[in-house]
C-alpha cells in the first residue's frame, strides 16, 4: 500500500508519498512563513493564492521523487478539517481532481488526528496512548484508543500556545532582532531564551484553581505584553524597538508557557491512571509546532520519567505541518478500513471540527 498525502490547512503546502511500512518515498513542502511574517499574520486570501500557485508543483515534486506513478497509488489522503476555509479548499479541490482523473479512493483527514498519529510512523507506539498537541492553532490532550477513536480530556479555552508565542514575539519586535529575522515567533522566543533569565518576570500560574485539563494562554500573553510596555517605559524606547531585556522576557514567557503545559499534562496523566484509561508504562506522544521547543520537551521528559511513562516526540520537521503525516494517516486508515471514500466528488471541507468524544466535564468532576 502506498498513499499520497496532501496538506493545505493553514500556511504550508505539503505533499508526500508514504508506504505501509512508514517509509517516506517522496515529499515536498513549501512554507509561506516569510510572506506572513512580513504582514504580521496570515491573511487568508493571500495564503489561498500561495497554495493555488504552488500546490501543483509541490504535489508533482513529491510524486516524482517517490518514483511511484499516480496510477500505482492505493489512495489519496487530504486534510479536510479543521483549518482555514480558503486554504482547505485549495487542497480539497486539487485532490478531488486527481481522484477523478485517476479513479483513486479518497481518504479525508482530520489535521489533528494526523498530528497525533505521526509518532506511530517512527516508533512502535501502541494504542491506547496519551497525546498532547501543541501548535499555532490548537492545544489539546486526548486519549487515543484507535486510529479514529479519541477521548478529548481538555483543550485551550482561548488561544493556542503557538499563537501566544507568536504574539509576544511580535510585540517584542523579534523580527528586527538580527538572530531571529526569519524565525517563527516560537523559534525566536526559544532562541533568545537561551541568553535570558527565566526568573526576570514574576511567575503567574493560569487556571491553578481549575481542577481539569483545559488550558488558557491569553491571560499569560496579556501579562507579558503589559510587562513589555512597562519595560519600554523603563528603558525609554519606542514601541517597535527591541528591548535590551528581550531575552529575559522571552525566557520568562517560555518558562510560563512550558510550566502551564506541564501542569495540565500531569493532571491528565493522573486522571488516566485513576480511571485506568492507560496501561502501565503507557506512552505520551507530543506533537504540533510548539512540540519542537527543546525547553518544553525537556520538562515533558522529566514529567514522563517521574510518572513511569515513555515520551515520544517526532523530529521538528514532522511536528509542524507537512504532507508526510497526512499520507501516514491515510495508511493507518487503509489498514483498518476506516473512512475510505470511493465516490467523494461532492465532499466538503469543515473549517471547525472537534476531535473525538469530549470527556472534559468528566475530568473536572473526577478531580
Ligand atoms: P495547527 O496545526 O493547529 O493548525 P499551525 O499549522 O499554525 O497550527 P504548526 O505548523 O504545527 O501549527 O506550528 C506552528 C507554530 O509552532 C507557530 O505558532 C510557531 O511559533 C510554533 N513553533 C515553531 N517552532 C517552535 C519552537 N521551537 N518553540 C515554540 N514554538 C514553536
Ligand atoms: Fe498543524
Amino acid at each position: 500500500r502506498v498513499v499520497l498525502g496532501i496538506e493545505t490547512s493553514c500556511d504550508d503546502t505539503g505533499a508526500a508519498v508514504v508506504d505501509e511500512h512508514g517509509k517516506i518515498l517522496g515529499e515536498a513542502l513549501l512554507s509561506q512563513i516569510d510572506v506572513h511574517l512580513k504582514t504580521g499574520g496570515i491573511i487568508p486570501p493571500v495564503a489561498q493564492k500561495l497554495h493555488q500557485d504552488n500546490i501543483d508543483r509541490v504535489v508533482k515534486e513529491a510524486i516524482i521523487s517517490s518514483g511511484i506513478s499516480v496510477n500505482n497509488l492505493s489512495a489519496i489522503a487530504t486534510t479536510v478539517k479543521p483549518g482555514m476555509a480558503l486554504s482547505l479548499g485549495v487542497g480539497l479541490t486539487y485532490s478531488l481532481n486527481l481522484v477523478k482523473q485517476y479513479k483513486k479512493p479518497f481518504i479525508p483527514i482530520h489535521h489533528m488526528e494526523a498530528h497525533a498519529l505521526t509518532a506511530r510512523l517512527l516508533h512502535p507506539v501502541g494504542f491506547p496512548f496519551l497525546v498532547l498537541l501543541i501548535s499555532g492553532g490548537h492545544c489539546l490532550l486526548a486519549v487515543v484508543n484507535g486510529v479514529s477513536d479519541f477521548l478529548l480530556l481538555g483543550q485551550s479555552l482561548d488561544e493556542a500556545p503557538g499563537e501566544s508565542l507568536d504574539k509576544v514575539a511580535r510585540r517584542l519586535s523579534l523580527i528586527k532582532h538580527p538572530d531571529c529575522s526569519s524565525m517563527s515567533g516560537g523559534q525566536a522566543i526559544e532562541h533568545l531564551s537561551q541568553f535570558g533569565d527565566r526568573n526576570f518576570c514574576k511567575e503567574i500560574r493560569p487556571m491553578s484553581q481549575h481542577q481539569d485539563c483545559n488550558f488558557s494562554f491569553a491571560g499569560l500573553r496579556n501579562y507579558f505584553n503589559c510587562t513589555i510596555e512597562k519595560m519600554e517605559n523603563v528603558e525609554g524606547i519606542e514601541k517597535g524597538a527591541v528591548l535590551s531585556c528581550a531575552a529575559d522576557i522571552a525566557a520568562s514567557f517560555q518558562h510560563a508557557v512550558a510550566h502551564h503545559i506541564i501542569k495540565r499534562t500531569q493532571r491528565a496523566i493522573v486522571f488516566c491512571k485513576q480511571e485506568k484509561l492507560l496501561p502501565t508504562n503507557a506512552s505520551l506522544v507530543v506533537s504540533g509546532g510548539v512540540a519542537s521547543n527543546g525547553y518544553i520537551r525537556k520538562m515533558l521528559q522529566n514529567l514522563t520519567d517521574s510518572m513511569d511513562m515513555s515520551l515520544f516526540c517526532p523530529p521538528a520537521r514532522l511536528c509542524t505541518d507537512n504532507g508526510v503525516m497526512i499520507a501516514w494517516n491515510g495508511i493507518e486508515r487503509l489498514r483498518v478500513g476506516a473512512g475510505i471514500l470511493n465516490d467523494p466528488l461532492d465532499f466538503r471541507y469543515e473549517p471547525r471540527a472537534p476531535l473525538g468524544t469530549d470527556i472534559s466535564e468528566q475530568v473536572r468532576r473526577a478531580s
